[in-house]
Formats: C-alpha cells, sequence, structure tokens
C-alpha cells in the first residue's frame, strides 16, 4: 500500500469526514446501557435530534444504516399490495422503490431525465387522476445524491393538498439534513428518514424516522403497515418510558456517544450558519465547474441552477473523459476522493461532496487537486476555475 502523508481528502456525499471532537467523544469503553447516565443521554438525544429535523413529533432511532431507515418507514405504513406514487429523481428514488417493490408494494413511478428537480405540477396531476385515492403516499427524495439535485418539498405538498388527496408525503433527507434547510413541521411532511453518515458527521450506523401523528395513526390502525418487529415504531415500545427498550434491545452506545457531540457542536455553529456554509461551498465548486466545463469535456448535471444540492456536485463528463482512472489519479497523487457516477451516470460523472464537516481550505485543495489530475491526464478544461471558486468565496465572506 501506498504511504501517504498529510491528510485524507474525503470529497464524497457519504460518508463524510467524522470531526475529531465526534472521534474522541465515541473513544471511551462501554456504559452500562440501562444505568442512569446512559438513560439520560439517550433521553436527550431523542430529544434533542428533533429540531434538526425542526419537527416537535417523536424521533425514532435505529442502529441501522440509511437503506434500514428506509425499510423502517416503509414497513410502518405500506402493507404488501399498497399503492405508492414516487417521482423519479436519480438512483436513489430507484433504489428505494426497489426495496419496497420487494416489499410487496406496487410502485408508479413518474420519470425524470435525472438532470431537474421533480415537477410538483406532475405530482399533481397523477394523484387528481387517483379518484380512488389508491396511492397510500408519496415518496420524494429531497436532495438526489447521484443527480445532485434537491427538489422543492413545499411544493410537493401543495401538489397533495390540491389534489384534495390523503396519501402521507415521506421524504428522504438523508443527504440534505443538517445541510440545506428542512422544516418537517412547517412543511406538512408526514416521515422524513435521515442518516447519521452525511451531514450529521458521525459514523455510518444510525437511521432516524422523524414520524408525525397522521403517520404514526396509519401505523397503528387495525391491519396498518406491514409484519414488522424491529422496525416497529409502536409495538416493540420504543415509545415506552423502559429505557431499555428505545433501541429495540442494546443501545448502539458509542453512535450516540458520537451523536451527542454532532448536535452540540451544530447547536454551536447554528444550522442556519451550517446551511450558508454549504451553500459558500457548494457555490465555490459551482464556480469552478463551469470555468472548466468551457472547453467541452464537461459540465454540472442539473440544469437549473436553483435546483443544484447545496451538499453534492455532479459533473457529467464526455465520453473521452475515463472516470475510474481519474478517480485513481487523484487518490493516489493528491489523497483526495471523489464520488463516480451511479446508476445511468455510472462511468459518465464524477461526483463532489461539500457536505458535512468540510471548509473553504478543503474544498480549494479538493479543486486544485481535481485540476492538477486533469493536467496530468490531459483532460480538456477551461481556465480560471480556482480564481473563480476563490473569487466566490471572498464575495460570500464580504458581505
Ligand atoms: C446515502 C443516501 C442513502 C443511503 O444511505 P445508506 O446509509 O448508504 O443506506 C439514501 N438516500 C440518499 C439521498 C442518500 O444520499
Amino acid at each position: 500500500m501506498t504511504v501517504r502523508r498529510g491528510r485524507n481528502f474525503l470529497q464524497t456525499p457519504g460518508p463524510t469526514n467524522i470531526p475529531e471532537r465526534i472521534l474522541r467523544a465515541m473513544h471511551q469503553p462501554a456504559w452500562e446501557y440501562s444505568g442512569p447516565d446512559f438513560v439520560e443521554l439517550a433521553r436527550e438525544c431523542l430529544l434533542d435530534i428533533r429540531p434538526i429535523f425542526k419537527t416537535q413529533e417523536e424521533v425514532f432511532i435505529y442502529a441501522s444504516n440509511g437503506h434500514g431507515a428506509w425499510e423502517a418507514a416503509l414497513s410502518n405504513i405500506l402493507s404488501p399490495g399498497d399503492k405508492v406514487l414516487v417521482p423519479e429523481t436519480g438512483l436513489f428514488s430507484f433504489a428505494w422503490s426497489n426495496m419496497a417493490e420487494q416489499l410487496g408494494v406496487t410502485i408508479d413511478t413518474i420519470p425524470s431525465d435525472w438532470r431537474h428537480a421533480i415537477i410538483a405540477d406532475e405530482v399533481e396531476e397523477r394523484l387528481r387522476a387517483d379518484k380512488a385515492g389508491e396511492y397510500r403516499a408519496v415518496l420524494m427524495v429531497h436532495t438526489e445524491t447521484a443527480t445532485g439535485i434537491t427538489s422543492e418539498i413545499p411544493a410537493v405538498r401543495r401538489a397533495i393538498d390540491n389534489a384534495g388527496h390523503d396519501a402521507l408525503l415521506v421524504t428522504d433527507v438523508i443527504a440534505s439534513l443538517a445541510c440545506t434547510d428542512f422544516r418537517m413541521d412547517d412543511w406538512g411532511v408526514d416521515i422524513a428518514i435521515g442518516g447519521s453518515q452525511k451531514g450529521l458527521m458521525c459514523p455510518i450506523g444510525l437511521g432516524f424516522n422523524a414520524v408525525s401523528q397522521k403517520a404514526r395513526a396509519v401505523a397503528s390502525a387495525d391491519g396498518g403497515g406491514s409484519p414488522r418487529s424491529y422496525w416497529d415504531w409502536q409495538s416493540r415500545s420504543r415509545v415506552r418510558p423502559e429505557a431499555y427498550r428505545w433501541f429495540s434491545g442494546t443501545a448502539p452506545e458509542h453512535m450516540i456517544f458520537g451523536l451527542r457531540e454532532a448536535l452540540d457542536m451544530l447547536v454551536e455553529e447554528g444550522l442556519d450558519a451550517a446551511f450558508a456554509r454549504h451553500a459558500r461551498l457548494g457555490d465555490a465548486t459551482r464556480a469552478a465547474v463551469d470555468a472548466w466545463a468551457t472547453a467541452g469535456a464537461m459540465e454540472i448535471n442539473a440544469l437549473v441552477p436553483k435546483q443544484r444540492a447545496e451538499s453534492i456536485t455532479t459533473i457529467r463528463v464526455n465520453n473521452g473523459f475515463d472516470i475510474k482512472q481519474f478517480q485513481g489519479v487523484l487518490r493516489d497523487n493528491f489523497n483526495v476522493a471523489v464520488g463516480g457516477g451511479l446508476g445511468q451516470l455510472e462511468g459518465k460523472a464524477f461526483r463532489i461532496g461539500h457536505m458535512g464537516d468540510i471548509n473553504e481550505p478543503m474544498i480549494l485543495g479538493t479543486l486544485a487537486s481535481v485540476e492538477s489530475t486533469f493536467k496530468i491526464l490531459g483532460i480538456p478544461h477551461g481556465d480560471g476555475a480556482l480564481p473563480a471558486a476563490i473569487a466566490s468565496l471572498a464575495a460570500a465572506h464580504r458581505q
């Protein structure tokens, strides 16, 4: 293995950099998990996670990745044979739909070109056409990590309301939580699904379901949801007073130690400041890519500027550009990891993550290393990308 000195730059859209503070908070012996200290810590975390979702509702925490949290949400509200509407956004809407199909749910997809956000009018049209009220839910990905596009949740909420439809609004906010504004209660979201390893800066290992009263009523109605146990919001007594039940078994203590630190860090920074930081770093990245793009070999995937995600930029490349080779040279020579293309963009795009615990020099270093790699490989790119990123950051800080 190559010896690499200095810091490793992890610019992938998950997992993201884990701050030293979180690592240190986790570096301790196990606690007695039903003892008063851990019970108090868990109680605090279950409450203090709510403001991150901007909700007063219950947030369930699972020892799982995002896929687990997806399944938790689906199995609590959907039974085999139920129908849901899925506006396609990219690989993540697709993978989530596949999971629902494996659980016996019927999926109706609203197709997309992977270059635009969800079109709320199309959602409304489909719901209006559903006279029998068959759709149990609309499953939407807020920030689609494959395409680098964020869709508007309030617009989809309005579409459901305008159609007078009763479907639950279920949102995957795994790649947007703590990166981009999200307001569960104000926006009328029924279930919000999160994960620990993106904007929350923790290791992979916690999945979240923030759940409205309406969704909980669906789940606890007779015959509501699918046969389930670990994922169940109610019957395994995740909401009962006995702390040992909150995690349906031994609590993922060390993840909770990390989460406690992450929540403190977000409160210290302020959520709005964290959103502004992501927007600033996203703007700098986009300014650089636009300059590179003038040579015709690459472009930002998201066609509409205001739909571009603050946490991830997906860059489409033309045929002469070998993504695997590019990632390898960048990794081997610069200690920088970026994401490859996913799904229909595999081999056709790379992705620069700017989510979680990152700052200006990390983005500038990443952009400079990416450009050096273009030069090593002879990949055509326009000039002035770094000056554009620098100017963008300076302008943001002068304000
Ligand atoms: C990362 C991600 C997931 C999947 O999370 P895992 O922890 O890998 O299961 C789901 N949805 C979105 C939008 C993501 O970015």
